[in-house]
C-alpha cells in the first residue's frame, strides 16, 4: 500500500490556527506539506466564536474571529499545501523506512516523514442520546443534525435539547414539519435570546423540564417517545407522557476527544499531548502544537499557537534534514519570497 501513497515531508493534523500557520511555515521551509482536518471547515475554534473581536494577536489590530480565520487560510495556501477535509486521523503505523502511515476513521491513509499534531482538544462529535437502543435508529429516524429540512416535510418531529442548535432547528422546521415538539431538561433555554423568543411565539410545543426516557419502535424506526419530567439533577419523576413521532432530532451539544491518537503511545494528560521545548512528543518525528500541546509556560492562546507552529515545523525540518537547522534565521528574507514580493509590488503600483 505504501507504494501507492504520495510521500509528504510533513503532515499537519488539525486545521485550526496552529495547523494553518504550520502549513504556511512548512511551505516556507520548502517542505512538501499536507494538512488534514476532521471537520468540513478550516479555522478550528475560530469558527465557534465567529463574531467575537480578537485583540491580542501581535501586529493585528482588533479583528473578528471569522476574518482572522479567512486570513489564516489565505496565508496557509501561500505554498499550495495539499488540504484534506472531513478526515479524522486516528491510527498510525511506522514503515520499515521510518516513515509514518496515518489513517483516518474512514480508512484513508497518508504517508509522511513527520507529523505535527495541532488537534486542539480533539475532533468534535455530537453527544449521543443515552437511552436504550438509540444507536439502533441512527440510520433511520434518529438524527444528531439536520442536513435537509425537506426530509421533515409534513412529519411529527421531536427535538431533544435546549441550546442554540435545538432552538434554531425547531424554528427552521416550524411551517415545514406537521408538528414540532421541543423537550428540554432545564427550565430555560440556552439559545440566542431572539431565537428563543421566536420559538415561543411560533406554535411549537415545548416540554420543560422534561427528558427522553424511552424510544418505542420496531427494528427499523422509532414510532413514539416516552418523555418524563425531571428534577434539577435530571432524575425522572415518573410523570410520563407518550408522544407519537416520525423523527427524533437530538441536540445535546458536542464533545471534543483526541480519540485514537490517545493510543499512539504519546505522553498525555486528560486534554493535552505532553511535549518538550522543541515540541517533540517523544516519538521520533512527531510534534504537537497549539492548544493540544502542553509544556512549561505554554500559552493556550493564538499567540502561543503561532509560536508552537513555527517551533514544531523547524524541528520537523531539522529531523528530516539536520544540516538545514540554521535556515530558520532567514525567515522572510527567504529567496522563496522574491518572486512573490515582486508580484505584490507590481499590484500595488
Ligand atoms: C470562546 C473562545 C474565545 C477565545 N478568544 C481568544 C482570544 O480572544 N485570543 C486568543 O488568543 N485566543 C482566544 N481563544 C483561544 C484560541 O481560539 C485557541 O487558542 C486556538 O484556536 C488554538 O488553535 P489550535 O489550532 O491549537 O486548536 P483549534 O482551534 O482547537 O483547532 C484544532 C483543529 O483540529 C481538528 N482536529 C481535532 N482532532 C483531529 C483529528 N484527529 N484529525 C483531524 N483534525 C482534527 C479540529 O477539528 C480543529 O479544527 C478563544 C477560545 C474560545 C473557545
Amino acid at each position: 500500500m505504501q507504494n501507492e501513497l504520495d510521500l509528504y515531508d510533513i503532515t499537519i493534523v488539525g486545521g485550526g490556527p496552529a495547523g494553518l500557520f504550520a502549513a504556511f511555515y512548512s511551505g516556507m521551509r520548502s517542505m512538501k506539506t499536507k494538512l488534514i482536518e476532521a471537520s468540513p471547515y478550516l479555522g478550528g475554534k475560530l469558527n465557534s466564536y465567529p463574531d467575537k473581536m480578537i485583540w491580542d494577536v501581535g501586529g493585528q489590530p482588533p479583528i473578528k474571529a471569522k476574518q482572522l480565520a479567512r486570513q489564516l487560510i489565505e496565508q496557509a495556501m501561500t505554498f499550495d499545501p495539499t488540504i484534506v477535509l472531513n478526515q479524522q486521523i486516528q491510527d498510525i503505523k511506522r514503515t520499515r523506512e521510518g516513515y509514518y502511515i496515518i489513517q483516518s476513521k474512514t480508512g484513508e491513509c497518508h504517508l509522511t516523514r513527520t507529523i505535527v499534531l495541532s488537534i486542539g482538544y480533539g475532533a468534535k462529535s455530537a453527544i449521543k442520546l443515552s437511552v436504550k437502543d438509540a444507536d439502533k435508529y441512527e440510520n433511520s429516524n434518529l438524527h444528531y443534525t439536520v442536513t435537509d429540512l425537506k426530509q421533515y416535510k409534513g412529519k411529527r418531529v421531536l427535538i431533544s435539547g435546549g441550546g442554540d442548535s435545538a432552538v434554531d432547528f425547531a424554528n427552521a422546521l416550524y411551517g415545514i414539519a406537521h408538528d414540532v415538539m421541543v423537550v428540554h431538561r432545564r427550565n430555560e433555554f440556552k439559545g440566542h435570546e431572539r431565537s428563543v423568543e421566536t420559538l415561543l411565539t411560533n406554535r411549537i410545543r415545548v416540554k420543560m423540564p422534561f427528558a427522553v426516557k424511552r424510544l418505542e419502535g420496531d427494528q427499523a424506526r422509532i414510532n413514539a417517545v416516552e418523555i418524563d419530567q425531571v428534577d434539577e439533577k435530571g432524575v425522572f419523576l415518573n410523570r410520563c407522557e407518550h408522544v407519537k413521532v416520525d423523527a427524533v432530532i437530538v441536540n445535546h451539544g458536542m464533545k471534543a476527544d483526541i480519540g485514537g491518537i490517545r493510543n499512539w503511545g504519546l505522553k498525555t494528560d486528560d486534554r493535552h499531548i505532553l511535549v518538550n521545548d522543541k515540541l517533540e512528543t517523544g516519538k521520533e518525528g512527531i510534534y504537537a502544537a497549539g492548544d493540544s500541546a502542553m509544556f512549561g509556560n505554554k500559552i493556550h492562546l493564538l499567540a502561543g499557537a503561532f509560536t508552537d507552529a513555527a517551533t514544531a515545523v523547524n524541528h520537523a525540518k531539522s529531523y528530516i534534514k539536520p544540516e538545514s537547522a540554521m535556515d530558520i534565521f532567514i525567515s522572510s528574507h527567504n529567496p522563496v519570497f522574491d518572486e512573490k514580493n515582486e508580484l505584490i509590488e507590481q499590484a500595488a503600483k
